[in-house]
């Protein structure tokens, strides 16, 4: 039997600016793609280099994701040293927010990473 392809219009919420990215009909600095997931240039940077990783398919926060999304959560969690070093950092911070009350704007789960101007704050 044929499987079905799954297309991203799927997988994906168009009314979500993040999902807009991924599909390319809104602009960013991209510096890595593969099936399953993204990553670009925050538009407004925080430190020197700050990067977002994100999956491809719509998954709102940390909040919703469940066994099934181990995987991509790991995935992104394992691509962040390689970006960052390709970014040039030695170093890095990672920061998921989740949820309204975590801060979080875009309803479209990603991972901040940044870095490079040695001026992090002490958590
Ligand atoms: P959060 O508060 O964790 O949801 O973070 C959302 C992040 O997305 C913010 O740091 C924004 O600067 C960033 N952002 C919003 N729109 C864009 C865009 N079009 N391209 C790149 N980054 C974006
Ligand atoms: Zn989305």
């Amino acid at each position: 039997m044929k499987r079905k392809k799954v297309g991203l219009g799927k997988l994906n919420n168009m009314n979500c600016i993040f999902c807009k990215i991924i599909e390319g009909s809104i602009p960013s600095k991209k510096i890595f793609e593969n099936d399953e997931l993204i990553a670009f240039h925050d538009i407004h940077p925080i430190d020197k280099v700050h990067f977002l990783i994100t999956p491809k398919k719509h998954i709102e926060n940390l909040i919703s994701c469940n066994e099934a999304d181990k995987e991509i959560i790991s995935n992104m969690l394992l691509l962040a040293p390689k970006l960052a070093k390709e970014q040039g950092l030695q170093g890095f911070r990672t920061m998921i927010n989740s949820g309204a009350e975590g801060g979080q704007e875009v309803f479209h789960m990603h991972f901040h990473v940044y870095g490079g101007s040695s001026k992090l704050a002490k958590i």
